[in-house]
């Protein structure tokens, strides 16, 4: 990174940070790398899809910010993020620097006040009218109020900001096997489906969830090796991020298990898409380069429902859960409710 990309790593950084605290927004890697491109201001639909964001809720929503992470930055090459850890390294010690500097600033205050107290002292011996006195004394609670108060909300910025930042040099150090992403399905993984759907019933957002669990999906590790397994699960974790659109988020949520969620959309039309998902899954055939046999018989069971009021996760995934259970129960490969 020349000089000049460094002052505006370290620019972008300084604005950036704020308004994730101002926005509430958790300092994620992916999170952090989204609001410094948002306000590098070099890619216009992001902006404009934040700006809309930001419009709607008052705030970003995890899933929102996840949604528009994946369509405009994920796919970036890792050179970026190194970028990013530089300049993040950078900004560390900038910090440290203008903490430095605000404490210096505060002692240098202290010491003019007492400068002017003992003038204060001298004044009224020469006996100063009162009034002359109380606009000096006035005029000094005034700047001593205005100092403390900038000091003290300086202060907690920074060492806020200086503490997110420590904390996501951390984060951003072990990037790979990071809190967001499933590196074999490369969908997003349970903790992020955690995050979002906890996310998503606090708000009390309208979404529906969906669950679906890969048929025998043993009998294919048994007959063929684990790696076809983990092929099957590949083919499958590509179908589910296919059809994902209009902030629809697909999560690997357990071994051969996965989820759906649809905001802002009722029991039915979820249906209609995990029926979709069905019958795409029904299609996917493949090679086995080992036997030379193709494996064509891989289906899915589907549970699906909607967010009520008041739910907790717990208990849309409970009533999720149960669904499929059913599905499974009634033969699999279909989608429950009827
Ligand atoms: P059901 O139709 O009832 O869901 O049957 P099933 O065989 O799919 O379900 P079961 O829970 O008995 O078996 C799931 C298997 O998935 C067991 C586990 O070894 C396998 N599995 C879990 N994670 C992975 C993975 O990442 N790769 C592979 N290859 N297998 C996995
Ligand atoms: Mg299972
Ligand atoms: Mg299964």
């Amino acid at each position: 990174m020349s000089k000049d990309e460094f002052v505006k790593a370290t620019e972008n950084l300084k604005k950036a940070v704020p308004l994730m605290m101002k926005n509430k927004v958790a300092t994620t890697p992916a999170n952090y790398a989204l609001w410094y491109t948002y306000v590098d201001h070099v890619n216009p639909q992001l902006n404009s899809e934040m700006d809309s964001i930001l419009e709607n809720y008052g705030e970003c929503p995890p899933s929102q910010a996840k949604s528009i992470y994946q369509k405009h930055i994920a796919l970036k090459s890792e050179t970026d993020i190194n970028e990013l850890k530089a300049s993040v390294e950078l900004l560390v010690g900038e910090l440290d620097a203008s903490m430095t500097d605000t404490i210096n600033d505060t002692s240098e205050f202290s010491r003019s006040l007492d400068k002017s107290f003992s003038q204060l002292e001298r004044v009224e011996k020469e006996s100063l009218s009162f009034d002359e006195v109380m606009t000096v004394v006035r005029s000094l609670v005034k700047d001593s109020r205005e100092i403390r108060h900038s000091t003290i909300f300086l202060n907690n910025q920074l060492s806020t900001a200086s503490d997110e930042i420590s904390r996501l040099k951390e984060q951003l150090a072990q990037v790979q096997q990071d809190a967001l992403f499933d590196c074999l399905s490369h969908l997003y993984n349970r903790r992020a489906f955690d995050a979002d759907i906890q996310a998503l019933c606090d708000s009390e957002q309208p979404m529906s969830l969906v669950l679906l669990d890969i048929d025998h999906f043993k009998g294919f590790n048994d007959e063929y090796g684990h790696l076809l397994g983990d092929t099957v699960i590949k083919a499958i974790a590509k179908r589910l991020s296919q059809a994902t659109r209009d902030g629809i988020n697909a999560y690997r949520y357990g071994g051969e298990e996965f989820a759906l969620i649809i905001p802002n959309k009722s029991v039915r039309i979820a249906r209609q898409f995990a029926e979709s998902l069905r019958r795409s899954i029904e299609k996917i055939s493949i090679k086995d380069r080992r036997t030379g046999k193709t494996v064509s018989n891989i289906t899915a069971s589907f549970g699906v429902s909607e967010f009520q009021p008041g739910d907790k996760p717990e208990n849309i995934v409970e009533r999720t859960d149960h669904l499929l259970y059913e599905a499974k129960q009634l033969g699999r490969n279909r989608v429950m409710p009827l």
